[in-house]
């Protein structure tokens, strides 16, 4: 078998989660398990994590997993729903549903359903992604909290730059002058927001990234957070050449030779969701020694240097991300996040997962 897999660490996923519940102390905790648990999956993270007062997820269908796996945690639908069905269906199975647009609204009276439905009713402060104009706010919770198909409200927002120089607080501001005029509860902090804004620890936090051991900050490592990655990457090297001073390696001309190399070859490539624009130096470990990328990376493999490291050979093991190579700075030579590499892992559908300590 291909030597490439994915090895979830689920010690890693529970230390995350407790730090998580020492700096958020009295918000309740909604794990964001989108995107098969950001490439962890889903139902394993889930289990780990059931000291959760919630989980967050996209899909309907994710949210019916949980439930037939008998997680009875408060879930809500992150995108909410898009038929009259999935309306009945969450009130059936008391999945919380995210309501951003008039259109649902609609759908709800329609739907009339039996069991009335609770709802996340999201307030657009300024993403401009999803959610209410924050001046109809008003106008609407006098009809929805007298709606008979509706019974609990949740008021929330999505923050654009909690990860950056504009920080929160203007966003915040907009959300505290509406939310401070009811008594419903708020739910508003990613994970940046978590690490950087306490008066962003609401009723509710809403941690994904940090909870699988990457920064949500390019600048910061999840070391500097006092964060675990959860996931490594490993793979063995299956080939070796060596080349001499002038030649290059792979597709390209993106590395040239300045001296004789001895080059390994891995088998990791971009369809398996390492990223393509890694760039030449990117960091990688075999058998615990640090190298680096050369080359320009291939759909099934990728390059590294082995120079310096005489006794690697054909079988030594390579560590892509994990415990040495952060996938933070994987993600920073790549001129990506770590976000997008986790879950790309999960999505080529070709890298076994593993768990350990699960
Ligand atoms: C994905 C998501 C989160 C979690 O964001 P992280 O940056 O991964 O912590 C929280 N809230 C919403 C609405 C999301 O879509």
């Amino acid at each position: 078998m291909r030597p490439l897999k994915a090895t979830i660490n689920h010690q890693a996923l529970l230390s995350n989660l407790a730090h998580i519940k020492k700096i958020a102390n009295q918000s309740k905790i909604m794990s964001v398990l989108k995107a098969n648990a950001y490439g962890h999956n889903l139902l394993d993270v889930a289990k780990t994590l059931m000291a959760s007062d919630g989980f967050a997820v996209l899909s309907v269908n994710e949210a019916i997993q949980l439930r037939e796996n008998k997680f009875k945690q408060m879930i809500l639908l992150l995108e909410g729903f898009f038929s009259k069905d999935e309306v009945n269906i969450a009130s059936e199975l008391r999945i919380n549903v995210t309501v951003h647009n008039q259109r649902q609204i609609e759908l709800i009276n329609q739907a009339k359903p039996v069991i009335p439905i609770n709802i996340h009713l999201k307030i657009n402060t300024g993403m401009n992604r999803l959610g209410f104009m924050p001046n109809e706010i008003n106008y609407l919770l006098e009809s929805l909290g007298s709606n008979p198909y509706i019974a609990d409200i949740i008021l929330m927002t999505h923050f654009a730059t909690a990860d950056e120089k504009e920080g929160i607080e203007k966003q915040l501001s907009i959300f505290n002058l509406i939310s401070n005029n009811y008594n419903y509860p708020a739910s508003v902090a990613n994970s940046a927001a978590i690490i950087r804004y306490p008066e962003s620890r609401l009723d509710w936090v809403r941690p994904g990234i940090m909870l699988y051991g990457l920064s949500p900050f390019e600048n910061k490592i999840a070391k500097d957070l006092g964060l675990i990655p959860a996931m490594s990457l490993t793979s063995e090297i299956i080939a070796i050449q060596n080349i001499k001073a002038g030649n290059s390696v792979g597709y390209g001309l993106t590395f040239k030779a300045n001296k004789d190399m001895r080059i390994g070859i891995v088998a990791c490539g971009y369809a398996d969701g390492y990223p393509r624009h890694a760039k030449n130096g990117t960091p990688v470990a075999i058998d615990g020694h640090l190298s680096s990328l050369v080359g320009r990376v291939s759909m099934d493999m990728l390059y590294v240097d082995l120079t310096e490291i005489q006794s690697a050979n054909i079988g030594s093991k390579v560590e892509l991300w994990g415990e040495k190579i952060s996938v933070d700075t994987v993600a920073q030579f790549s001129g990506t996040v770590g976000y997008e590499l986790i879950c790309a892992i999960s999505a080529s559908q070709r890298v076994p997962l593993r768990n350990i300590n699960a």
